[in-house]
């Protein structure tokens, strides 16, 4: 498994959590970083990204495996709210950046799973989409949900 220093150093998520490169960032702690897909499936699309360079999905320490689904259980809702999709899918590729991440899809119907539908997403509507999910996940918070 091994954090890979030279693999890091080339990664677009390592450089994301350095802040060398701005994100339209969802939520944050210490482990991990969710912040939207630049080129959304569907608007609102984003990704957990683990704090740490680990190149393969599975290679996730056990912790941090289970925390990730975890986590995609307390951030669907605001997700669903904020874009008012039917459902959120999850999905695991990892063909796009060598940096282990989980995607969080809204689904307003069962093709929309599709990764070859992902285009360029707006900057302008990616920063309201990430507002409007942040605001939503305040929500989930007032109701009790610790995150
Ligand atoms: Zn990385």
């Amino acid at each position: 498994m091994a954090d890979n220093p030279m693999a890091a150093s080339n990664c677009i998520f390592c450089k994301i959590l350095k802040g060398e490169i701005p994100s339209n960032k969802v939520w944050e702690n210490k482990k991990f970083l969710a912040i939207l897909d630049i080129n959304p499936i569907t608007p609102g699309h984003f990704m957990i990204i683990p704090k740490h360079h680990v190149d393969y999905f599975y290679d996730l320490p056990g912790d941090e495996y289970q925390e990730i689904f975890e986590l995609a259980k307390k951030l669907e809702r605001p997700l669903r709210n904020a874009t008012g999709a039917k459902k959120i899918g999850l999905v695991v590729e990892g063909f796009a950046v060598p940096h282990a991440h989980l995607h969080l899809v809204p689904l307003h119907k069962s093709n929309d799973i599709d990764p070859c539908k992902a285009k360029p997403g707006v900057s302008h509507e990616m920063k309201i989409m990430a507002e409007k999910i942040r605001f939503e996940l305040g929500k989930e918070i007032m109701r009790g949900t610790k995150f």
